[in-house]
């Protein structure tokens, strides 16, 4: 029973510092041999992959998905979120509290950990909020939520703006070993901002959201973390500030860490112009260097799509490279999605009044591959690090490496995959998403979670 012999593969494992051809054997549910020995190891009749051709590496973590259940289910639930994951190739999700009921109690995460064996696709470990009914002005009983099961504490979708709560939540999370995950935006800067400020959001007529804005907390947060000795995690980084604020305070040895999302590090705030201001100018790198958006007539979509609008927002060219900076000097140590979905009936609406947020699962992987493997702008094992390692480690998850023992959680996928993400190609109940009709390259082909395949691209493995 979940039992799997992968035959062939290019095996990276960032944690073991692995790169090399192997087949890896799995028994029961568990990593049992990576080697010359796992195919004399395996007993008969054992179930194959033939990996040959692509790369088998620890099952992808996603640290930042908003699975909507409890209380928004017309948007996704943990079967269709989970479901969406293991289609991108993730096996383990953590989702993010600002659900209704707010993940703010132990019954919240009793139900939820409850509702994920029962209807997950995936692993889900679950993330509970910093103040009561993330509204800022109560802590939770971070105890209590630690105890029931949580992996961290963040009031994603708002910021605590007290100084003096966040340093209290800071204490107690330090004292539970907790991480404290920050969604890292000053209401007083921000105000009704739906767009980056700046020239676009000038000639569009549209509110800004400053740089300013995001970069102020990350400031906040690294003297919260220098303050109270807590690991403090800023979520979803768009801003150069942001990047040069945090590389600065790792420098001199302060426990703040920072993450990335591929629709920051590829687009810009250019795109709310339209499809056509767009590649004449900030989408021109994105062009030259992946041939297959060349070789087609490149995407197109409207001015005003509110599938471009999200929080924080797409930036200038300099946020872009600032990030993708980050991304390749160890800066921002973890990738993720901020999968976000809404209903149709939600975004079609002014831009002004659209919801924030995007889509994510299904094409992070490949965009991420595009902008930092496929440039050429980091290797392969340091992306995967980025996705297993590195938020396994955050988070203290045991999960993200193919160390013997650990729970055999693979993704397998091909880096030079060309494919075009439709919109009929979704797990997800959600459909706003900025990519749809995107020639993409890199797919995962098949998601393994505790030796059992719960995706696969060709549905019938070969049996001997
Ligand atoms: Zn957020």
């Amino acid at each position: 029973m979940n039992s799997l012999l992968l035959t062939g593969g290019r095996v990276i494992d960032p944690a073991n510092r692995l790169d090399s051809t192997a087949d890896v054997l799995i028994l029961n549910g568990k990593i049992a041999t990576v080697g010359p020995d796992a195919m004399k190891q395996a007993p008969p009749h054992i179930e194959k992959l033939d990996a040959s051709g692509l790369v088998v590496c620890p099952g992808l973590i996603d640290l930042h998905v908003h699975l909507r259940e409890p209380g928004q289910t017309a948007k996704e639930t943990i079967a269709t979120g989970t479901a969406a994951a293991a289609r991108g190739g993730f096996t383990s999700v953590v989702c993010m509290p600002n659900t209704s009921p707010a993940i703010d109690n132990a019954g919240t995460v009793a139900l939820i950990l409850d509702r994920a064996k029962r209807d997950g696709v995936v692993n889900v470990f679950i993330s509970g909020a910093i103040t009561k009914n993330i509204a800022g002005e109560e802590l939770a009983p971070i105890g209590g939520l630690k105890r029931a099961g949580v992996v961290a504490i963040t009031d994603d979708g708002h910021c605590v703006q007290n100084n003096e709560l966040m340093r209290r939540a800071c204490e107690y999370a330090k004292m539970f070993d907790l991480t404290v995950m920050d969604h890292c935006q000053d209401y007083s800067l921000v105000t009704e901002g739906v767009m980056h400020e700046g020239r676009w959001s000038t000639s569009l007529g549209l509110q800004g959201w400053p740089a300013a804005g995001e970069e102020m907390i990350v400031a906040r947060n690294i003297l919260m973390a220098e303050l109270t000795g807590a690991r403090v995690h800023c979520q979803h980084l768009s801003a150069a500030g942001s990047v040069d604020l945090i590389r600065a305070a790792r420098k001199r040895g302060v426990p703040i860490s920072g993450e990335a999302c591929p629709h920051h590090f590829t687009l810009t705030d250019s795109a709310i112009a339209g499809s056509e201001k767009f590649w004449a100018e900030d989408g021109k790198p994105l062009l030259s260097l992946n041939p297959q958006l060349s070789n087609v007539s490149p995407p197109s979509w409207p001015a005003y799509d509110t599938n471009f609008k999200m929080n924080p927002p797409l930036r200038s060219v300099r946020d872009r490279e600032a990030i993708l900076e980050g991304l390749v000097d160890g800066t921002i140590e973890i990738l993720c999605s901020d999968h976000a979905p809404h209903c149709n009936f939600e975004k079609e609406v002014e831009f002004d009044y659209a919801p924030f947020g995007i889509t994510g699962l299904e094409n992070e992987f490949a965009l991420a591959l595009m902008q930092l493997y496929h440039s050429k702008r980091l290797s392969l094992a340091d992306v995967l690090a980025k996705y297993t390692v590195a938020p396994a480690k955050l988070l203290n998850l045991a999960k993200g490496t193919l160390s013997v023992g650990a729970d055999a959680d693979l993704t397998v996928f091909d880096p030079d995959r060309e494919w075009v993400f439709e919109r009929t190609d979704t797990a997800s109940k959600s459909h706003n998403n900025p990519f749809y009709g995107w020639p993409l390259k890199g797919r995962a082909i098949a998601t393994i979670v505790g030796g059992k395949k719960v995706w696969a691209e060709q549905p019938e493995p070969v049996s001997v």
